[in-house]
């Protein structure tokens, strides 16, 4: 096998890469790195994720077609074949690699166990890594079908509960966002149930401070935590927090929308607004509706209502994660 030596990847100078408890372990695509593990020795270094993501996660990388040990230069892959279940062969020569992918994928899996992802990201549209639309070729050369790729496919059926994305489509602000704030919960929720006695006061706990955020998510999967969490007594506490972590993972695939977060935030003035005078409601109302229209982003009506949860100190809205689900340095929420 071809070693291929990992490129320093350089953070910026403002942020110190710090890792702690709190740190979402993320598996990556490895040329998304940088790394030129590619089969013609290149790299497919995404900048978002080793200039802005990097200092805030642990990177987990791997080359399915290099740890595999085809090496790199290589010649270039596709799949072919069945869609349920295609094949992966070169382009040019036709020789067949899914039983060596397979293999590996099978002993990776098994080790990414013991790493305890909070979430990973695949390079798009590769025969092994890709997760969304990757091409499918008939015998004779022709792109029909799309699937997914062999390591991919089986990191899936793994890891049911794990958020997956490709680096293309967390160019999309929601989708980034969506997955940003997936892999911290993830993480928080693990360290919530991870390495102690769970009570099931825990999950009480965690479920409240989570209720603005989840909202924003789905409010049928809110719904039924609730209904989940106040039967909590029928459950021994390690089966209410399996119940919970996967009612809780599947909650936040829904997408959050501009009607559910200004639905949270017209929920979350309703705790303090009596105690405003009318101009700072009539403005802060402003700035919902300025979001709403889509003329202001998410942080300004959000800037507002956190200045005045602290400075009334409200303490209910304090413990909501829903107000620093993520880093700020990572600027989430200010597109519109
Ligand atoms: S897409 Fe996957 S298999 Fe291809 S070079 Fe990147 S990490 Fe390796």
């Amino acid at each position: 096998m071809v070693r291929v030596q990992r490129k320093k990847i350089s953070l910026p100078e403002r942020v110190e890469k710090h890792i702690s408890h709190e740190t979402p372990r993320i598996g990556i695509s490895q040329c998304l790195l940088g790394d030129e593990v590619r089969y013609d020795g290149g790299h497919k270094r995404d900048v978002f994720l080793t200039d802005v993501l990097a200092p805030f996660v642990e990177w987990i990388p791997v080359c399915p077609e290099v740890e595999a040990g085809l090496g790199t230069p290589r010649e270039a892959m596709h799949l072919v074949g069945d869609p349920d279940a295609p094949r992966l062969l070169t382009i040019r020569t036709k020789v067949d690699h899914t039983a060596t992918l397979q293999d590996f994928s099978q002993r990776r899996v098994k080790e990414l166990r013991e790493c305890d992802l909070d979430g990973y990201i695949f390079k798009k549209n590769s025969p092994s890594c890709g997760i969304h639309r990757v091409k499918i070729y008939s015998v004779k050369g022709h792109p029909g079908k799309q699937g997914i790729g062999i390591f991919s496919a089986a990191m899936q059926k793994a890891f049911p509960l794990l958020p997956f994305e490709e680096e293309g489509r967390l160019n999309d602000a929601p989708i980034r966002e969506n997955f940003i704030v997936r892999i911290f919960c993830y993480r928080r929720w693990k360290n919530k149930i991870q390495g102690q006695r769970i009570t099931r006061g825990m999950i009480v706990d965690f479920h409240a401070r989570h209720k603005y955020l989840l909202l924003t998510h789905s409010r049928s999967h809110y719904h039924d935590l609730g209904q989940l969490v106040a039967k909590a007594g029928d459950y021994t506490p390690r089966d209410l927090a399996n119940h919970y972590g996967t009612l809780f993972m599947d909650a936040l695939k829904s997408k959050a929308t501009v009607r559910k977060h200004v639905n949270v935030l017209q929920h979350l003035v309703g705790h303090f607004s009596k105690q405003l005078s009318s101009i700072e409601r009539a403005e802060l109302q402003e700035t919902i509706q300025d979001y709403h229209q889509n003329f202001a982003p998410l942080a300004v009506p959000l800037t507002l209502i956190k200045h005045y949860v602290r400075i009334l100190a409200v303490p209910y809205l304090l413990e909501q994660v829903y107000l620093n689900p993520h880093p700020k340095e990572l600027v989430l929420r200010h597109h519109v």
